[in-house]
């Protein structure tokens, strides 16, 4: 496409009108943004012509990667045919009745039914009303509380970030709103020192059974948890705690969630990321992944008898104008169509997954000032500590994770520093040479990373 302004004005007028999100306004406006113009296959292109490798998919959403020809030939069909029309006044369309279709394919044995959402946020606001509504219609109304996690992430609605644990979110608009409560993340680097990985998924699965007897299981509604914590740092837990906490989730009756925002439709190498961990949610939401981040739609997934609940209530008075829009369906089910019958999902579960996870750790477990090299599929992390030896973590928690990761930027990489675990998730089309260059690239930007360590007195 042929831009009319320069990179110069583009900054003015972004600075003039623009609030982005997660920001410092001011400090924005006076370094300026950087414009992204263009985007093909794992690359972008910003406006001064720089190729740039995207090792987060966008924000952990473009799985089928940029600049497919097929996408927006769907969007534009769909456009032509019917734009738009609702679902809530007893009417459907073909698009989204072919999305629900498919869904129930893809998803496990059991979950075939789905309520269309447009982001992770709402998905997760949806959750939160359908638990609630659930156990009404079951006869149990106190049953309200969810328990969600610190840092855990599920979204920037009221709903999404009371239940996330994010406490420079809560701290902005007296959050969490009641009826929310948290319990510990299952970081075994930090919280479980000395123990084996085994003992300590029991013990962070019994911290969710603590906090059900201190709230009362007949006052809990549900527990929510990402089946890997994403935006907290790809803490991935061990694998006696998911099977574990669904053991405590049936032992109380209280229902299982687990948030497939980022880890759904084949992140880990599986279609959702519980199946990565063996244990069988009630309700799962999803969005990114859903359409590859090619139009905003995002969809809940609940397991029959939770659909067979809320369908002997009556009405369910939640809905969004845009739920199963007719352009972001037709486009999502040509996306989950191509991550399926282009065997891209499968491929991360065979091929590339398991060498990137190779190649991840063969790569940095080397450096000082790097621990916990982790990752499943193609989301991966390790973390940057001030002393290997004794686990120290660096002191002002997620000040050199950007410093770390400001030498990525500038070296044409972008990987994210979520406090000082840096963590990458690429598009899943990603090839073993372009895991390699994205591998080299990295490895060199950590070895200045070092050495600035080193020149900074800082380590
Ligand atoms: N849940 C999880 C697990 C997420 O990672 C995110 C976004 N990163 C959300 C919910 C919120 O999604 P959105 O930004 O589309 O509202």
């Amino acid at each position: 496409m042929k831009h009319q302004r320069s990179t110069a004005q583009w900054r003015e007028m972004d600075a003039a009108h623009h609030l982005h999100p997660f920001t410092d306004t001011a400090s924005l406006n006076e370094q300026g943004v950087r414009m992204i113009t263009h985007a093909d296959g794992i690359y972008l292109w910003d406006s001064e012509g720089n190729k740039i490798l995207d090792g987060m998919a966008g924000l952990w959403c473009v799985n089928i990667g940029y600049g497919r020809k097929d996408l927006p030939e769907v969007a534009k069909r769909q456009m032509e045919e019917l734009a738009y029309y609702n679902t809530f006044f007893k009417t459907s369309h073909p698009a989204v009745v072919e999305l629900s279709h498919l869904l129930a394919e893809v998803a496990p044995k059991g979950f075939d039914h789905v309520f269309y959402t447009n982001s992770g946020s709402e998905s997760v606001d949806t959750m939160i009303r359908m638990v609630r509504r659930y156990w009404d219609v079951k006869g149990k109304p106190e049953k309200k509380t969810l328990i969600g996690r610190w840092n855990g992430y599920h979204g920037s609605t009221i709903g999404g970030a009371s239940l996330g644990g994010m406490s420079y979110m809560h701290e902005q608009g007296d959050l969490p709103i009641p009826g929310i409560v948290h319990v510990q993340q299952p970081w075994h680097y930090k919280y479980g020192k000395g123990m084996s990985a085994d003992e300590f998924g029991k013990l962070a699965a019994s911290w969710v059974e603590d906090k059900i007897l201190e709230v009362g299981a007949d006052k809990v509604a549900a527990f929510v948890g990402e089946p890997i914590q994403g935006a907290g740092g790809v803490i991935i837990p061990p694998a006696t705690y998911w099977p574990e906490v669904e053991r405590i989730c049936r032992k109380y009756d209280i229902l299982l969630v687990a948030d497939e925002v980022i880890c759904g439709f084949g992140r880990t190498g599986h279609w959702f990321g519980h199946q990565q961990f063996g244990f069988t949610p009630d309700i799962f939401t999803t969005a990114k992944g859903l359409s590859s981040g090619y139009m905003p739609i995002g969809a809940v997934f609940v397991n029959n008898e939770v659909a067979a609940t809320l369908a002997a209530g009556g009405d369910f008075n939640h809905g969004f104008t845009y739920s199963g829009h007719p352009v972001a369906a037709a486009v999502a089910h040509a996306n989950v169509k191509a991550l399926r019958d282009e065997g891209i999902v499968a491929a991360v579960h065979e091929d590339t997954g398991p060498y990137m996870q190779k190649r991840w750790r063969e790569a940095f477990s080397r450096f000082e000032h790097v621990d916990d090299v982790r990752g499943v599929g193609l989301i991966q992390a390790f973390t940057l500590v001030k002393d290997k030896a004794s686990q120290t973590l660096f002191d002002n928690w997620g000040e050199i994770g950007l410093m770390c990761r400001d030498i990525f930027f500038k070296h044409g990489l972008i990987m994210r520093a979520c406090g000082d675990h840096i963590v990458s998730a690429p598009p899943l089309i990603i090839s073993k040479d372009q895991i390699d260059e994205l591998i080299a690239t990295a490895v060199k930007c950590m070895e200045i990373f070092e050495q600035q360590l080193k020149e900074r007195g800082l380590a």
